[in-house]
């Protein structure tokens, strides 16, 4: 038997790993895969999606469960140790389906300049064997949906509009967009799920329509 190897102090361990744990289930995980929630000068919570905001920081995990149990178990006020503003489940909720949709156009965003994303019907079919994953806007038409979804064999998604994916691409409107590397797809399937399901949140703290389920359309055709 070897000897034990001499541990590290365990008070310097989380931080050295870049650990961070979750305010309201108190799960530890790297501060990358966790939500990080910060405090204005006027003691207002935010989401910072890009975890790049000055000053310190309560995180939670990415599940609508914990979003949850921090609001009703006031784990934020504990976790800042002072009075907050805007801790509703309702605001929280709006604030984090629009940091996934910013995540989102920004992984589409990049994946266009690494040449990871492309659009336009007829390329999309001619690349149609090589896409990981298409998202299909609200305003293609019926019968190019249809084609498309006929062609690839990967997850095919709805998102946003026409002018919300153009966006991403430097163009005005695009209906459609193919992603073809698998780590990004993968990572874009994660955000936009992430998105889906705090879009849920919200559709129980209002009266708004639940969000489109995503399972029903994710397989194309074969
Ligand atoms: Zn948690």
């Amino acid at each position: 038997m070897v000897t034990a190897r001499r541990k590290a102090p365990r008070s310097a361990q989380p931080k050295e790993m870049g650990e961070r744990m979750c305010a309201a289930c108190r799960v530890r995980a790297p501060r990358e895969r966790l939500l990080r929630f910060v405090v204005d000068a006027d003691g207002r919570l935010w989401v910072d999606p890009f975890l790049k905001a000055p000053g310190r920081g309560a995180h939670l995990c990415y599940a609508a469960a914990c979003v949850q149990l921090a609001v009703k178990r006031r784990a934020f006020q504990q976790a800042f140790k002072r009075p907050l503003e805007g801790v509703t489940l309702e605001r929280l909720a709006e604030q984090l389906v629009e940091a996934q949709r910013r995540k989102v156009e920004a992984l589409l965003s990049l994946g266009r300049r690494r040449g990871a994303v492309a659009s336009g019907l007829n390329l999309l079919e001619g690349l149609a064997a090589s896409l990981r994953l298409v998202l299909l806007a609200d305003d293609i038409s019926e019968q190019s949906a249809e084609r498309l979804r006929r062609q690839v064999s990967c997850p095919v998604l709805p998102y946003g509009d026409g002018g919300a994916l153009g966006a991403t691409q430097g163009k005005e409107r695009r209906v459609a967009l193919g992603v073809t590397e698998p780590a990004l797809a993968a990572e874009l399937l994660q955000e936009i799920n992430r998105g889906h399901d705090f879009g849920c949140i919200l559709s129980t703290t209002t009266d708004r329509d639940p969000p489109q389920p995503l399972l029903a359309l994710e397989v194309g055709e074969a």
